[in-house]
């Protein structure tokens, strides 16, 4: 059967790893219609908004999407596009699997992590407000409902993929009430959980253990804004943001997406590694119960990167185009 999907390219290398992923999906024969919904710089200039009604009602039809990369200027202007589809949707579970790929040199070997983030609220609330002049105020909201569900998706997650341990990273010495009410839900929910461990890390010490024992961690589960620095820092242990895919999933659609931006500095140069995005469609694949697709193209992207065959990022000398056209070489 058919699937249909929203397809979203995005902005700045968005389009060009779009493409990659594409021509490799297609090369591997996914039973997937595209539907492709503009959105970012191309639907502001011809609608006035980045996130136009058009593209959400297309999410809602299809309740799975593809997304490239979508800027958020800085300072100024429109709410994030990001977090505005993360808020239509509930898309309250953020996935990120870091694992090391064979072929890949990176400072670490043994890295298999799970980074879920929580991600309808914490800090990205967008509950900001000038005080007085000179004094502004952000608020970070936590609740007791969002703290327990994802704490709950962490453990399900854990319990159905084989994982050992959930720990939960928070500042919660300092922040007693909100981080204390996101620690407090999550060891309420460990307890329904006694056939994995839980254990808890303050956010500071766990990013230094992270650095330098990342094999010690299994699952790990962060309030937004902690679980967007952690991603990056994450990514950089087993070799950029070119190689870590992610998913946002709600009870009604899934979104699935590389952890990393809309890198303007590489814009259009066919320097883009199409790796975490074509990870994002992999995991996909398996949201979508094709997992024979899924193996398939994991595999020929796997021997790819083994082969050698490897973009700037990684220290390769192959461009966007050609990486796709290599690893459709090895789907047969
Ligand atoms: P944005 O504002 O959209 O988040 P950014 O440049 O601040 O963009 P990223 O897009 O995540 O943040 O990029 C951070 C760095 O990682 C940049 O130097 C970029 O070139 C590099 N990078 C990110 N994604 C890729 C990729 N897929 N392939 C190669 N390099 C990448």
């Amino acid at each position: 059967m058919t699937r249909a999907v929203t397809l979203i390219r995005g902005d700045g290398i968005g389009p060009e790893v779009s493409d990659a992923v594409l021509e490799i999906l297609a090369a591997a024969d996914v039973p997937i219609a595209w539907e492709e919904a503009v959105v970012g710089q191309a639907a502001e200039k011809r609608e006035g908004d980045p996130l136009p009604a058009s593209a959400l009602d297309a999410i809602r039809r299809t309740r799975v999407a593809l997304k490239g990369p979508v800027g958020t200027p800085i300072g100024k202007g429109f709410q994030s596009v990001n977090v505005r589809l993360r808020q239509a949707f509930t898309l309250y579970a953020n996935l990120r699997p870091v694992r090391n790929v064979e072929g890949v040199a990176s400072r670490f070997q043994g890295v298999d992590l799970v980074i879920v983030r929580e991600n309808t609220e914490s800090l990205y609330s967008g509950l900001e407000h000038t005080v007085v002049p000179g004094v502004v105020e952000s608020l970070k909201i936590i609740t007791e409902v969002a703290s327990t569900r994802i704490a709950r998706y962490a453990f399900e997650y854990a319990r159905a993929n084989g994982r050992r341990r959930v720990t939960a990273i928070h500042k919660a010495n300092i922040m007693k009430l909100s981080d204390g009410l996101f620690l407090d839900c999550f060891r309420r929910v460990a307890e329904d959980y006694p056939d994995i461990a839980a254990d808890d890390r303050i956010v500071d010490a766990a990013c230094m253990r992270l650095v330098m024992n990342p094999e010690s961690f299994d699952v790990l589960l962060l309030e937004n804004l902690y679980g967007d620095i952690v991603s990056d820092l994450a990514a950089g242990l087993v070799g950029g943001l070119g190689l870590v895919p992610g998913a946002n999933l709600g009870n009604d659609a899934a979104i699935f997406e590389a952890v990393h931006g809309t890198a303007p500095d590489i814009a259009g140069q066919n320097k883009a590694n199409p790796t975490a995005l074509l990870m994002s469609a992999i995991l996909m694949l398996r949201h979508l119960d094709l997992p024979a697709h899924a193996d398939r193209v994991e595999q020929a992207l796997f021997r790819t990167l083994r082969e050698g065959v490897k973009t700037p990022d990684l220290g390769g000398a192959t461009g966007t185009r050609e990486f796709a056209k290599e690893v459709v070489a090895r789907l047969a």
